[in-house]
């Protein structure tokens, strides 16, 4: 098979004193900076807004990390009208040049690694190494996206005597982009950038609660050189702007990344045909999870319990990938539990910002809220292993693990989107396989095993978007891992990989006879 050779950007090494001390260096002074008003950019242009909200530091809620200006529907409508006039020339400027502006936003974005890292702590709770891993994602994506438009830009030649047969690629034209706050930067950018290269006329509608995160994304994509008009800031409310832009006749694709709730609506109310509308529109939408982590009788169990806590509670459990369901073979399932349980109780829990924190807070008070009623739901559905206790001040839930849980209980079966684990008990390997595969979603997976042929039988019968084995299963790498799943976790090609971009283009065929 072909194997595309991609120099992934190298993560800092916090064992080295240089790195570290930058990276401290940068916490002081990205919170002299807190509290500042971002505005939307419309055509080029801050613009003023109605409605100003503020953006906090989850740590600690009375720290305000940015003061948000969030678009009108006039200004949404201002916003299409700007990217409507941009996009005849967006579309005619050479590949070339839409990929150097991508590279130069790597390199901008690779210059200010450690301050985009404190902006990530402060604004969305994430422990400062797993920062550092998001930064060096989002510069993969600018660089993979342009190298891939290249590719595709030189086409197919499908010539016969006499005849041209020429295969190439178009941008679709208005592309609206709405993210998620957990990965605050990689994910926006990556979207946006696969938008962009491809020659759409792209606005930013980011989570309100990542919001400077996103500001800080345009400032990199203005001064890398992306046009007026071409790409746009926007932040506003989902339900109403959001949903404004996703019924709106001149939009051609929005693409999509949050829960299963708010993408299933989206691609039901982008499938309308709306008066004046003259295409359907294209929605990517990739959603949640409930990822399972199986653990044989032949698993080596302190890689396995490593892996799992790693996956379960890294970013508090915040991430699509992460693992909330853990699936034991009954011979090793009172060995993984205690030596799970002790591992656990050793996780530090504590502010984003302390160098030793392993689970920060979670993002805002709502998910506090919602992550505490399920830990109760689990109180009476299963068996409480370990509760690490967690601050009083700030949106902390404390890491829990559930065992004995019943695989079709809520527990088991909801995404939680927090710090909460259901070990539930296999009497075999076929069933462990079907429990995991016993959810609405089909996201991440794993499998800690040295049987080969359980591994063969993860490899063909785990539905999922992506299997991991004898490792933990989050951090997908650009190119190497490409990202995504299906079922209720989505509908799109994989990001990072090599079929994304194809969703932002219409191909077309030119024969001519000569
Ligand atoms: P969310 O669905 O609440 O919000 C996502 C975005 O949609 C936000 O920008 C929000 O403002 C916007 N929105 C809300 N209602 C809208 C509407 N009616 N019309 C248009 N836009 C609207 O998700 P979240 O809480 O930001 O993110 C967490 C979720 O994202 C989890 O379910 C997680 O699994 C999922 N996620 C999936 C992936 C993946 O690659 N599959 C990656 C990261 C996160």
């Amino acid at each position: 098979t072909w194997k595309p050779v991609f120099p992934n950007a190298a993560d800092s090494d916090y064992a080295d004193p240089v790195q570290r001390d930058k990276a401290f260096q940068a916490l002081e002074t990205v919170r002299q900076q807190l509290g500042q008003t971002y505005l939307p950019l419309i055509n080029g242009k801050r613009e003023q807004t109605e409605t100003i909200v503020d953006s906090v530091n989850p740590s600690n809620p009375s720290e305000i990390v940015g003061k948000i200006g969030l678009i009108s529907i006039d200004q949404a409508e201002q916003a299409l009208e700007a990217a409507k006039a941009a996009f005849p020339a967006w579309k005619r400027t050479p590949v070339r040049q839409r990929a150097g502006v991508l590279r130069k936003a790597a390199d901008l974005m690779e210059q200010r690694r450690y301050e985009l890292c404190a902006w990530i702590v402060y604004e969305t709770g994430k422990a400062l190494h797993q920062c550092d891993a998001e930064v060096s994602e989002a510069i993969d994506f600018c660089r993979y996206y342009a190298s891939e438009m290249e590719r595709l830009d030189q086409g197919y030649n499908y010539d016969t005597a006499g005849e041209t047969d020429r295969y190439h690629y178009q941008p679709r034209g208005i592309s609206v982009v709405i993210s998620p706050w957990n990965f605050p930067i990689a994910i926006p950018t990556g979207m946006t950038v696969a938008s962009l290269v491809t020659g759409n006329c792209t606005l930013l509608k980011p989570a309100e609660v990542s919001s400077v995160i996103a500001a800080k994304i345009a400032e990199i994509l203005v001064d890398a050189g992306v046009p007026e008009g071409v790409f746009q800031y926007i932040p506003c409310k989902g339900s109403t702007v959001g949903s404004h832009l996703v019924k709106h006749p001149d939009v051609h694709m929005i693409t999509f990344t949050g829960s299963q709730e708010v993408g299933s609506r989206i691609y039901a109310e982008a499938a309308v045909l709306q008066p004046g509308q003259k295409h359907l529109k294209r929605v990517i939408a990739e959603m949640g999870g409930k990822n399972a982590i199986i653990v044989d009788e032949s698993a080596d169990l302190d890689q396995a319990v490593a892996g799992v806590v790693y996956s379960a509670f890294g970013y508090s459990g915040q991430k699509c990938s992460a693992c909330s369901r853990v699936i034991v073979l009954e011979p090793v399932y009172e060995a993984f539990v205690s030596r799970l349980t002790e591992a656990v109780r050793s996780l530090n829990v504590g502010d984003a910002a302390h160098p030793s924190t392993f689970v920060g807070p979670v993002i805002d008070a709502n998910a506090q809220k919602r992550i505490l009623e399920y830990i109760e739901i689990g109180k009476q559905e299963a068996d409480l292993a370990i509760q690490v206790p967690a601050p009083e001040t700030g949106y902390f839930v404390p890491p829990t693990v559930f065992v004995n849980v019943s695989p079709t209980g809520k527990i088991a079966q909801e995404e939680i989107f927090g710090p909460v684990l259901a070990v539930i008990k296999a009497p075999n390997f076929e069933e462990a396989i079907h429990i995991a595969n016993g959810t609405n979603f089909a996201l991440t997976g794993g499998l800690y095993s040295r049987t080969p042929s359980h591994i063969a039988t993860a490899k063909a019968d785990f539905e999922v978007g992506n299997l991991y084995i004898n490792r933990s299963i989050t951090g997908a790498i650009v190119s190497r891992q490409p990202f995504g799943g299906f079922k209720l976790s989505g509908v799109g090609s994989k990001a990072g990989g090599p079929d994304y971009l194809l969703q932002f283009l219409e191909p077309r065929t030119i024969t001519e006879n000569i």
